[in-house]
């Protein structure tokens, strides 16, 4: 059996200064610790040819399959609103790009596959723990039909990865639509670079937005993308804890799963990141920062849109982001609490229901799903006279419960679970991986043999923090 990629890679036709071409670099011993069957089947790649020892060398890096053109892609970004003129690809190869059996172009790269030339100081490898996170955290936000770029694979290297201890190394595949960021079209205008920038709005244009003109139309286009992308991230309790301009995808899917974590208990001003000391990517930020990173996207843009001439409506789009996420946060809140979207008591009862469970540190993911199966909601909230009172008010709606189930999920990959399927990983032991991605491949209709990963962390297993432990 062997592994066939039918590889057709156009970011690799683009100008050189666009990446530096690097090969992974090998590790001593791969051996595969998960692999997205389904995943694979989308790409035209054959699942049994990928779980032998030459599929496994191409997942973990130790052979560049024909076709491919392993490079690291160039870019820039804001890191925490701090301008970082150079960043690129400093872990992560990418190998090349297919065509998926829908006809969509998708890349295929590997992260944490060795130093490139824009590692800096980094060891160009990840650890098991983020690899795992990555894995099953993406896998998950694209069963509950959020975009996301998706795993393919995870891969032990047999190595040892230094952190603040020692941890056993991996390599993760990571399918996308493209690893074109904000900060790839900032990298450019930096270096006042007209005509990569041209090239680039071409290449982005045809890949992601065909139909749509000129980098007004792009700007316009992701602007769009990015208000829908955060709603639903909202309407879901996820945080994604580092949205930084090179951290956050043209195409609109939700990229880079470092520090990012589901809310158990609600409160808007939640952040998770270990490094976020300001809260600048709290969960109630999410919106405006999202409309901070397309106006650095717009000011990429504005030399191909008529410099000053341009700003005002260029403005006006990305203050247009509001009105969009308003639009789809409505939608999404409708749904979840089985009002029709035109029902115009769906935003002040989504906002009455949020300040209470807010107020009494409601569980949001059991809050929703209880209201959905019609059980018990939280104690203390359910104790808040203001929470009978806006009960009594949304009851009176008749709310469309069978929806309501179809919305919110009632499994989630939580925090604690995740930490103890790392946990367990590292330890030899993968059975607390296989069971969550069971239990998350259908978060709508839960199996009761997985009840116990729907309940809330206990005091002592909270996790307070997340890391953007490459
Ligand atoms: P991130 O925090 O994942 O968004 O990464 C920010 C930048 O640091 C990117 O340029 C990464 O390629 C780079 N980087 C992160 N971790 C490593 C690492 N272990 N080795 C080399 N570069 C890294
Ligand atoms: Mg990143
Ligand atoms: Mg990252």
């Amino acid at each position: 059996m062997t592994l066939h990629i039918p590889f057709d890679n156009s970011y690799a036709r683009l100008p050189d200064r666009f990446f530096v071409r690097q090969a992974p670099v090998p590790v001593s011993q791969p051996r595969l610790l998960a692999l997205n069957e389904p995943l694979a089947e989308e790409l035209r790649l054959d699942p049994e040819a990928l779980r032998t020892p030459e599929g496994i060398a191409v997942l973990a890096g130790n052979a560049v399959p024909e076709g491919a053109d392993p490079l690291a892609q160039a870019y820039a970004g804001h890191q925490f609103g701090g301008w970082n003129p150079q960043l690129g690809d400093g872990r992560a190869i990418l190998l090349g790009e297919v065509v998926d059996r829908q006809g969509q172009r998708r890349d295929i790269q590997l992260k944490g596959a060795g130093r490139t030339p824009f590692s800096r100081m980094g060891d160009g490898r990840a650890w098991v723990g983020p690899v795992l996170r990555e894995f099953v955290v993406s896998e998950a936000m694209h069963v509950l039909g959020v975009p996301t770029t998706r795993a393919l694979s995870a891969v032990a290297t047999g190595e040892t990865i230094r952190r603040e201890r020692a941890y056993p190394g991996a390599v993760l595949a990571r399918v996308a639509a493209s690893h074109i960021r904000v900060g790839t079209f900032q990298y450019f205008y930096a270096r006042n670079d007209m005509e990569a920038l041209v090239a680039l709005t071409e290449h982005v244009l045809s890949r992601h937005y065909p139909g749509v003109e000129g980098a007004m139309g792009l700007l316009r286009a992701v602007t769009e993308r990015q208000a829908r992308l955060v709603a639903q991230w909202m309407s879901l309790g996820f945080i994604h804890g580092v949205m930084n301009t090179d951290n956050m995808a043209v195409s609109g899917e939700t990229i880079d799963y470092g520090p990012c974590a589901f809310m158990d208990a609600y409160h808007p001003d939640t952040v998770f990141s270990s490094i976020d000391s300001y809260g600048r990517y709290a969960y109630r930020q999410q919106p405006n920062v999202a409309a901070w990173n397309l106006a650095q996207l717009a000011t990429a843009l504005l030399p191909l849109m008529g410099n000053e001439a341009a700003i005002p409506e260029a403005t006006e789009v990305v203050r247009g982001l509001a009105t969009i996420y308003a639009d789809e946060w409505t939608k999404r809140f409708a749904a979840k609490l089985g009002l029709s979207p035109e029902d115009p008591d769906v935003q002040p009862l989504a906002t009455r229901l949020l300040d209470q469970m807010a107020a009494t540190w409601a569980d949001f993911t059991i809050t929703f799903r209880a209201l959905a199966e019609g059980t018990e909601v939280p104690e203390l909230l359910a104790a808040q006279p203001e929470f009978s009172e806006w009960r009594k008010d949304w009851e009176a709606k008749d709310p469309d419960r069978a929806a309501m189930r179809r919305a919110n999920p009632a499994i989630i990959p939580r925090n604690h679970r995740v930490e103890a399927m790392i946990q367990a990983a590292v330890a030899g032991d993968l059975g607390p991986l296989e069971e969550l991605r069971a239990a998350l491949s259908d978060p709508f209709e839960p199996d009761p043999r997985f009840d116990h990963l729907r309940a809330p962390p206990l005091e002592e297993e909270k996790v307070v923090q997340t890391f953007c432990g490459t």
